[in-house]
């Protein structure tokens, strides 16, 4: 009885899908795909292109440094640019190869040198070797390969801050150890302090050219959400209107295309759950909530303890409404680690914490002056309470004090 219940579910999943009037290639809206054209990065292209073309005449490129916030097309103009320059490289018989890792998957030094030799045929252990042997053997193959090899490392700074910018250091040093072959790297991050805390040895050589992407404005959003919309979706299931009200909430993070386009796929997917034949200006609010509601769980989750304990604590003073004042946030978050039978931080961190809880976004946290009592910070939740209650429950030493309050 039951088996055949869900049976019939998913038939009506099925068939909701395959009937669907809304998309016609929800692909074209994902994060990984690189589209035939990037509009508004006419100059970024062509400036990585004018630094990469000496490549084609066997001459060893500048090492780049690109940097800008999330979502405004570093990764996308990067694997671009090198796709059109491994095609012309093709075309007029030179070698180059290319190779891009991205470090906040391969965040340890050891699998970057190992995603560098599979670019290049090489096969390394997973492990039994110490890094520098795979560095060395590594560096032995590019030796013999008589061609310039182009290195993206995309997200640099997850590498950086877990394990130093000793590989960069070599790499950019490569240019002592190779007879027959020459690297080039591409950096890429979105942490623009990064650049500051760099050795200095090593941002000299990797910018020898920088490369900014500023955000994208509203306008040019648009732009970008319409040429992509036209391969996404259905002609009639799509408006000007649901585009412009994409456009303008990311143009108003701050210029995020990613962001963009993840409203403009869940607003159509939540379309077509509803059997909805077009996509409505409803549909991409309801979006936005749950947008950012997955975003706040991703971010609750992945918090240390004590930051938990202490949105904890703002989510006790103030859920019936209410605001706290940073020193009741302070007693409170002292009761429930009395309670857990932890040490807290001091009052100094939970003020830091209160101020990166405010930054992300998931509460608000005013500065007020109180006369002569100084100042204090009137603090209120920014996302829904079930989004804090659901977020917190998935953490075990957490969900217990949840359930006392
Ligand atoms: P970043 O690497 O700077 O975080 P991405 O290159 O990953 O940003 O871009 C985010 C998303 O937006 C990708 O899906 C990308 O294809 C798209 N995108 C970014 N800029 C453009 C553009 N100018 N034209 C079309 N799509 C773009
Ligand atoms: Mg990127």
């Amino acid at each position: 009885m039951s088996e055949s219940i869900s049976r019939d579910m998913l038939d009506e999943i099925f068939s909701q899908t395959l009937k669907s009037r809304v998309f016609i290639n929800r692909d074209v809206l994902s994060h990984e795909y690189v589209p035939e054209e990037l509009p508004h990065r006419e100059e970024q292209i062509a400036k990585l292109g004018s630094v990469l073309a000496p490549a084609l005449k066997g001459s060893k490129p500048s090492n780049v440094f690109i940097y800008g916030l999330t979502g405004t097309g570093k990764t996308a103009v990067t694997k671009y640019v090198l796709k059109r320059l491994v095609s012309k490289a093709v075309e007029v018989g030179v070698d180059i190869d290319t190779c891009y890792v991205n470090t906040r998957q391969d965040d340890t030094t050891y699998r970057v040198i190992l995603k560098l030799g599979e670019c290049i045929g090489l096969k390394l252990p997973f492990t039994g070797i110490s890094t520098a042997e795979a560095y060395r053997r590594f560096i032995k193959v590019v030796n013999t390969r008589n061609s310039i090899m182009v290195v993206v490392l995309d997200e640099i700074d997850f590498l950086i801050k877990k394990q130093g910018d000793e590989l960069l250091y070599r790499l950019t040093r490569s240019g002592d150890e190779l007879k027959n072959a020459k690297i080039s790297i591409i950096g890429i991050t979105n942490d623009l302090k990064l650049v500051e805390d760099l050795d200095p040895r090593v941002r000299s050589s990797l910018g020898e050219i920088e490369l900014v992407f500023p955000p994208y404005n509203a306008i040019q959003l648009e732009d970008i959400l319409k040429q992509r919309a036209k391969l996404a979706f259905h002609p009639n299931a799509i408006s000007d209107d649901v585009i412009s009200l994409c456009a303008a909430l990311a143009a108003r993070e701050h210029g995020d295309a990613r962001r963009a386009l993840d409203l403009l796929r869940v607003a159509g997917e939540i379309a077509e759950r509803e059997g909805a034949s077009n996509v409505s200006v409803n549909h991409v609010y309801k979006a936005l909530r749950e947008i950012e509601k997955d975003r706040a769980r991703e971010l609750i989750s992945t918090m240390p303890l004590h930051n938990k304990l202490i949105l904890l604590a703002i989510y006790i003073l103030t859920k019936n409404g209410g605001k706290a004042t940073t020193g009741e946030v302070y007693s409170q978050y002292r009761t429930l680690c009395q309670t857990l039978g932890i040490e807290s931080v001091t009052q100094r961190r939970v003020s830091d914490i209160i101020s990166e809880l405010d930054m992300v976004g998931i509460i608000n946290a005013q500065v007020v002056s109180r006369g002569r009592y100084g100042k204090t910070r009137i603090i209120s939740l920014a996302i829904p309470n079930e989004t804090v209650v659901e977020s917190l429950k998935e953490d075990i030493y957490i969900a217990p004090l949840l359930s006392r309050y």
